[in-house]
């Protein structure tokens, strides 16, 4: 039954006493049931979450009691138990680590609603659509003829926009899972000179909900123990990551169970056993093994 709620959510704001916060915001979700992650600074918030559907609705509440939140866009997904094992909340210099330096987060791309995004692939107008995400999350999904820049932090993007030097008339779009790293990643192409740039409204989350199989391909990766969402029904959209091994279409993530490796590895059910949950031969042959529970 699917009576438990992940809620996921941030909002860029001055935010005046964040140490407070955590505080005070600890105490009500332990006692509330709420696990996951909640990051709060002075720039504002960020927070995936999850607990029963009661229990999130006076979470919802318990946020919305805070001025600078009673406007916050919570997205919502229904889910047969918890999607974490603990409660994290925490205070942060950023609430996405960026790194960009001071940029200026009033002046971010114009959000567009998922409909304009199908009207523009279908109106074959030239634009080009980015991923703000990194690496290992677009090997899985993306939309459709999107650029996936190989990102390995979201440290990578000004260097990133760096490589689209003389592009700065084109019509440009980006995406990311919620939409929390557009709001930077877009306000610094604005700041680079970029004239026509778009952030979809709410990511890939808002974009799925409504069309679970138009320009969508893949599965989203999520940080919470559900990893992925795949939404697409059409069976050849449904996976687009390939395993490391024998190449067979896959969503299905792995650390590399050698320890000092632990590199992040797709991979398909039959090759990770044979495999040992290991990306090579020697890392099969390593001492500093994860242990692997059974039953
Ligand atoms: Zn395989
Ligand atoms: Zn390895």
């Amino acid at each position: 039954m699917e009576n438990y709620r992940v809620l996921l959510f941030y909002k860029y704001v001055t935010f005046s006493e964040p140490e407070k916060f955590v505080e005070d915001h600890i105490v009500f979700c332990k006692s509330n049931g709420i696990l996951g992650r909640v990051w709060i600074s002075y720039e504002g918030i960020n927070a995936t979450v999850s607990g029963l559907l009661e229990n999130v609705e006076l979470y919802k509440h318990e946020i919305k009691r805070y001025n600078e939140f009673s406007d916050v866009w919570f997205k919502e997904d229904k889910y047969s138990s918890h999607a974490f094992k603990k409660i994290h909340v925490r205070f942060k210099k950023e609430i996405v680590n960026s790194s960009f330096g001071s940029i200026d987060l009033t002046k971010t791309a114009t959000k567009i609603d998922p409909h304009y995004l199908n009207e523009l692939y279908e109106s074959r107008k030239d634009f080009l659509i980015i991923d703000a995400r990194n690496e290992y999350e677009s090997r899985i999904g993306k939309f459709k003829n999107a650029i996936t820049p190989q990102l390995k932090t979201f440290r990578d993007w000004p260097d990133f926009v760096d490589s689209l030097k003389g592009l700065e008339n084109k019509t440009i779009i980006t995406y990311c899972t919620g939409g929390i790293r557009c709001e930077k990643a877009s306000a610094y192409l604005i700041e680079k000179g970029f004239k026509d740039v778009y952030q979809i409204n709410g990511g890939i989350w808002n974009y799925i909900n409504e069309y679970p199989d138009k320009f969508w391909e893949g599965s989203m990766f999520v940080f919470d123990e559900r990893r992925i969402i795949t939404p697409n029904e059409k069976e050849e959209l449904k996976h687009i990551g390939k395993c490391h091994f024998c190449g067979t279409a896959t969503s299905y993530y792995i650390n590399c169970h050698n320890q000092n490796c632990d590199i992040i590895l797709l991979t398909c059910d039959e090759c990770k056993t044979k495999n040992d949950y290991c990306c090579s031969e020697s890392c099969k042959r390593s001492k500093n093994q994860r242990p692997v529970f059974h039953g």
